[in-house]
């Protein structure tokens, strides 16, 4: 990973107890579907930790890596699915990065209460929390945080530069950190969040790992295509795989099928489409990736 960019500080000033967030209407909505169907890799643990130790499946043997980087693990904790059971499914995304420098939330879902439930069963605690990256203003991706906060206001809280000024009042008043984006920041070695782009202007997260560079994007809405040409730009190497929401429902079987040609000549092996993709066309990725196909939904956590 390139690192050219600025390095934020961390830190914040506690204060009392924040109001609720409501930064936008959300951009969609949808029935929330549960899904209890058979996942490729294992859910996270059942048994208590304090080290908050990945104990899920790899993606591919590290014997493969490309570097000497530690084993960095993805887990999701809302989601329009669920794939573990005491987790609740909901329209919305979030999803915990851990194994690098910073232990970093990328986005916090609709509900606060619902993200603070999967996060017990998933065995992870707001406190180890140093990072939250906000990918775009909508709330299904933004609601949950003002209840995050309350239980860690010592989190710096990145977002695109152009959010409502709702939300950065309610992170100051929690205590949190703010740090809106203008370009692209590495809040930590291994983590860059992409340059806001589109409207609503939403950034994307590019996390470095051993099997190569992985970008998790939140609702995709300037288009997955588009977005991970963005990302690219900033790296002197491909973009291993692609995970989040990808706003494909309304798209057509042949458009999800340039969309899966235009990765792949991207050199984008690994493939996870969550939250707003639509069954329809993450049904076609699943077909088009095969093995490189990696199953969503609250609790799958998967390791690189
Ligand atoms: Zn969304
Ligand atoms: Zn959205």
């Amino acid at each position: 990973m390139l690192m050219a960019f600025a390095m934020a500080a961390a830190g914040c000033a506690v204060d009392g107890s924040p109001p609720r967030v409501s930064t936008t209407v959300m951009h969609e909505q949808s029935t929330t579907s549960t899904s209890a169907g058979t996942v490729s890799m294992t859910p996270m643990a059942s048994t208590p930790t304090t080290s908050m130790a990945p104990t899920t499946q790899t993606v591919e043997s590290l014997a493969a890596s490309t570097t000497s980087r530690a084993p960095v693990t993805i887990t999701v904790l809302y989601d329009n699915h669920a794939i573990r059971a005491g987790t609740r499914a909901d329209w919305g995304f979030s999803c915990l990065i851990q194994g690098l420098e910073k232990t970093v939330l990328f986005d916090t879902g609709q509900n606060g209460d619902i993200l603070l439930q999967n996060m017990r069963v998933l065995q992870v605690r707001p406190e180890d929390i140093d990072v939250v990256v906000l990918s775009h203003a909508h709330a299904d991706h933004t609601g949950g945080l003002a209840c995050l906060l309350a239980s860690n206001p010592g989190i710096t809280v990145y977002y695109p530069a152009s959010f409502p000024a709702d939300l950065t009042r309610t992170a100051r008043a929690a205590g949190a950190s703010v740090a809106p984006l203008s370009g692209p920041v590495a809040p930590c070695s291994g983590l860059l969040i992409t340059d806001p782009m589109g409207s609503p202007s939403e950034s994307a997260l590019l996390v470095e790992t051993a099997r190569g560079e992985v970008l998790v994007t939140g609702c995709a809405h300037p288009g997955l295509v588009e977005m991970t040409v963005a990302a690219s730009g900033l790296l002197d190497s491909p973009i291993f795989a692609v995970l989040g929401g990808f706003h494909l429902s309304a798209v057509s079987p042949g458009q999800v099928d340039r969309i899966v040609k235009d990765l792949a000549r991207l050199g984008v092996e690994r493939c996870g489409p969550a939250h707003c993709t639509g069954d329809a066309a993450t049904a076609r990725m699943k077909a088009a990736f095969a093995d490189g196909f990696i199953e969503m939904g609250v609790g799958a956590a998967i390791t690189f």
